[in-house]
């Protein structure tokens, strides 16, 4: 018999301290080392993920003149990043609308986009404001967080249900967004995906979130909007939006590739657990979420492998300054991709974890002094070794985590969705 329990249930157990809510992490954990755990022992899992997010985009309002004094600002750049000043609000009342995309690049700071910015006014950092009015007039502020009318960040594509690895079958290099220096012919490997973390991942058919829910966005409580874009039912992913006051800097931010600038972001879903079904769906081991292997030029299907192959505990970088052997070029200093590295007198002295992504480019580019199992692929009876991961299971995990604590303490408002989530069959 299918055994069942309400969402209401799970509320009451949460007020009487009685709720068993564990990450999906925390799950894999006890059922690797023995445990048997079944529908009675587990109230809700907690889902996330950390990874480059190209859709999302930041949505501003906010003065820039007092009323009556210009009709309309036309151009506004924020610390060098030109943005989209929208047509409201109309006429003479001094305040800008404006959308910021994650990739735009900064015309004044080398190496600065959208994703930078996000994260520096999470951080409450003060902005250069450069805006021109339709009269022709210029118009220079400095401002915060705090004087911003509305902050919020969006996305069009976010939370894919896991990702691809990528092999370049081409005979030359590529720069490309998968990889951070040039992508090398048929002999490294790259991916992304949170594998059994994923949220759709354990949540196939959408059964427990949905349009409305409540979610973390950056640490944030937001809600999901609806589907995102190119969607279909094997490769989900969602639109949501959050307040930026009261995000974490840690779970945002830029990642360089070989082809310029990504913005990443971080969501974690709830999902209770109401019937044996959803249980089931329930993510158990890494080995059994598929990991495609796709060519980088022309995206065809080269190989299936599992995330068990790629993620195996080796979520976190470790840094041994007594490796570090001061040579006197140093070829990580420059090629860390969130650029996470404490430098003391020119010298790497530690790694800055809430800035570190755990991508392992270090490890990968100097092995003597950081710890890193990257793994290696079985791919065409050659073994090639993982040179990137474009996400941070690392960070996702602290993610569940944080949600984990939050519905504990019923800071966290565990809702049923206003509407199901709707997803085409095939893409368009
Ligand atoms: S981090 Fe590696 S490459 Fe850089 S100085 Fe130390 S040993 Fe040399
Ligand atoms: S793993 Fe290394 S290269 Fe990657 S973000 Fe962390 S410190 Fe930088």
């Amino acid at each position: 018999m299918n055994k069942k329990r309400k969402l209401s249930e799970i509320r009451k157990k949460i007020e009487k301290g009685t709720a068993v809510v564990l990450t999906v992490q925390e799950l894999i954990d006890r059922i690797s080392e023995g445990e048997k755990v079944q529908f009675e022992d587990i109230d809700i899992v907690t889902t996330a993920t950390k990874a480059l997010m190209s859709g999302i985009m930041g949505i501003f309002s906010f003065r820039l003149s007092p009323p009556k004094t210009l009709r309309k600002f036309t151009e506004v750049d924020i610390n060098g990043i030109p943005t989209f000043p929208g047509p409201c609000p109309n006429e003479y009342l001094g305040i800008v609308d404006l959308i910021i995309y994650g990739t735009a690049q900064s015309k004044t700071i080398e190496n600065y986009c959208g994703g930078s910015l996000f994260r520096e006014i999470v951080e409450g950092k003060s902005l250069e404001i450069i805006a021109k009015s339709s009269e022709g007039e210029n118009i220079e502020k400095e401002m915060t967080i705090e004087d911003m009318q509305f902050a919020k960040l969006m996305g069009t594509r976010q939370a894919i249900k896991n990702y691809y690895a990528m092999i370049n079958c081409e005979s030359y290099a590529v720069d490309t967004i998968f990889s951070c220096l040039p992508f090398e012919p048929k002999t490294e490997i790259t991916f992304s995906g949170c594998g059994a973390l994923n949220p759709f991942q354990n949540d196939p058919k959408f059964e427990t979130f949905g349009v409305g829910s409540p979610i973390l966005v950056n640490g944030n409580i937001g809600y999901l909007i609806g589907p995102g874009t190119r969607n279909y039912i094997a490769k989900p992913n969602m639109m949501a939006i959050a307040p930026m006051l009261g995000m974490k800097p840690e779970y945002m931010g830029a990642f360089k590739t070989s082809y310029g600038l990504e913005p990443i972001c971080s969501i974690a879903v709830p999902i209770p657990i109401l019937n044996e079904r959803i249980f089931n769906n329930i993510v158990k081991f890494d080995k059994e979420v598929p990991l495609t292997i796709l060519s980088l030029v022309g995206r065809e299907k080269v190989g299936e492998i599992a995330y068990g192959d790629v993620w195996d505990n080796n979520f976190l970088i470790k840094f041994v300054p007594n490796a570090c052997n001061n040579c006197k070029i140093c070829n990580v200093i420059d090629n860390c991709p969130t650029n996470a590295f404490i430098i003391i007198d020119g010298k790497i002295t530690a790694i800055n974890r809430s800035r570190c992504f755990n991508c392992g480019n270090c490890a990968r580019l100097c092995p003597e002094a950081f710890k890193l199992d990257l793994k290696t692929i079985k791919f065409e009876n050659h073994e090639i070794p993982v040179v990137l991961r474009q996400s941070d299971r690392y960070g996702a995990i602290k993610l569940a985590e944080q949600l984990k604590s939050m519905i504990l303490k019923g800071k966290f408002p565990l809702k049923k969705p206003t509407g199901e989530l709707d997803f085409a069959e095939q893409v368009k």
